[in-house]
């Protein structure tokens, strides 16, 4: 009888990859624009800051038209106002 351990190589490591939480607010982002006919990069533009999170809206870094808006809730206005 003979005792073998058999080894099919070093285990990769486990786990999920590192996500990057610290990611700047400089968004690469292409959207759709209407009057360019094609997705173009876009500037984002803060609008209002309201309570519920701050509106931004979408340019087209070519002809200046709106392309989109979003409302990025940043959590950190609420846990103020509630004390
Ligand atoms: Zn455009």
């Amino acid at each position: 009888m003979r005792n073998r351990t058999f080894n099919f190589g070093p285990n990769p490591p486990q786990g999920p990859p590192q996500q990057r939480a610290d990611f700047e607010e400089l968004e690469a982002v292409e959207l759709y624009c209407p009057e360019c006919g094609q997705a173009m990069p876009v500037r984002k533009f803060l609008l209002l800051i309201l309570p519920e999170g701050d509106k931004y809206e979408y340019r087209c870094q070519q002809c200046g038209a709106k392309v989109g808006d979003k409302t990025d809730r940043s959590g950190q206005f609420y846990s103020t106002l509630r004390g």
